[in-house]
């Protein structure tokens, strides 16, 4: 937290808005807009899945539709498909950004379509912050006329030439998830320029209650608005999040420094100037035979120093609950998976956390 969070929650209780609606969530989304510029128009949720399934029925996906999806990524990326009743169709990674692969992602469109079936939309994620292939992966969008939705959740923050992630996707999505680079304890936002998406947003997300003195739905609706109490954290938490970024940045620097005469270790850091991550999580991938060590190993070491480390996300084609799904792509993602490790990033890692973890490290570098 940065200070100011707890005056605009006492806000909400000294004036008793204690609801999905009020002047912190309105003031939050202005709060958004502004920092995200170029119109963008965006509606406070309670998740960032709550986005995601909302983004899906906007853009109409409904049962029997297909949804090409990034396999390496949090599951909430993918669950919200199996919600609308679609199926997902798994695409694996490129090796400079690790995220969506322009190659296999136009393979699969054509497969689709050939065996009949022209994919409803394309979930694109900024995988711990680091952008997907902008350029290339809004080509195809184009060239095939399939929307995309672009989980932002990890990459607030995060530009490519200069631009927001955020921007990018024809219906975008932000998470305040408690372990996300700005929090709202839990919360999320669906992003679109038009006003009219926001605003479809909001009412499906207030139980989609037709103008009327009464109760009438001729709409499904859901529950999905963030609070005002949440909201009022997010408030405080924009005022915070330039500085959350460079923390994370910083860490990013920090892991490059322990490893940059070890062989075989490399930190995860963006492939050219156009990108600018948020680094919300520092990553490592080690080639064992060049490094005489794996990620498990320095797992394990930290773990034994009680550190946290974690393997990076498992492909969503390698989970047990998706295992019928179609994939479409070679063993990167997989690769990643085996000899990948997230290491500890906080933006509140202190000089002493800092010390211990290069001691920890030590035997590695
Ligand atoms: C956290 C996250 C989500 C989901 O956000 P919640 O607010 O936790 O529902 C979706 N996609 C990715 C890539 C995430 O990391």
């Amino acid at each position: 937290m940065g200070g100011t969070e707890r005056n605009y929650v006492t806000e909400a209780f000294d004036t008793n808005w204690i609801a999905p609606l009020g002047p912190n969530v309105t003031g939050f989304e202005i709060s958004l807009e502004k920092y995200l510029g170029e119109n963008s128009k965006v509606a406070a949720l309670s998740s960032g899945t709550a986005a995601l399934h909302l983004a899906l029925i906007l853009l109409s996906v409904t049962k029997g539709d297909e949804v090409l999806c990034q396999s390496m990524t949090f599951s909430a990326s993918a669950n919200p498909i199996i919600y609308q009743g679609a199926t997902p169709i798994f695409i694996d990674s490129e090796e400079d950004t690790w995220n969506l692969c322009p190659i296999h992602l136009e393979e699969a469109i054509k497969d689709r379509i050939s065996k009949g079936k022209k994919p409803k939309a394309i979930i694109a994620v900024h995988l711990y912050g680091m952008p997907y292939k902008i350029e290339e992966i809004t080509a195809i969008s184009k060239k095939y006329e399939i929307p995309i939705i672009e989980d932002s959740a990890e990459a607030l923050g995060s530009t490519c030439k200069n631009q927001k992630c955020g921007t990018f996707g024809d219906i975008s999505i932000l998470s305040f998830n408690g372990n996300k680079i700005i929090t709202t304890s839990g919360g999320g936002a669906l992003v679109s320029k038009d006003r009219k998406i926001k605003e479809k947003a909001i009412f499906l997300a207030t139980q989609a209650r037709d103008q009327a003195p009464h109760y009438q739905h001729s709409e499904i609706g859901y529950n999905y608005r963030l609070s005002n109490i949440c909201a009022g954290i997010g408030r405080g938490q924009m005022e915070v999040l330039d500085d959350h970024v460079l923390l994370r940045r910083k860490m990013n620097e920090f892991y490059k420094d322990i490893f940059k005469n070890k062989e075989g270790v490399t930190v995860f850091t963006e492939p050219s100037k156009d990108y600018k991550s948020n680094h919300w999580l520092s990553c490592i991938v080690i080639d064992s035979k060049k490094a005489g060590f794996s990620s498990e190993d320095i797992r394990l070491a930290l773990e034994k120093d009680t550190i946290e480390a974690r393997p990076l996300w498992k492909p969503m084609h390698l989970q047990p609950v998706f295992k019928n799904a179609p994939y479409y792509g070679a063993e990167i993602s997989e690769n990643l998976f085996k000899n990948g490790l997230c290491l500890p990033s906080g933006s509140n890692l202190e000089k002493i956390s800092r010390k211990r973890i290069t001691k920890s490290l030590l035997n590695f570098t």
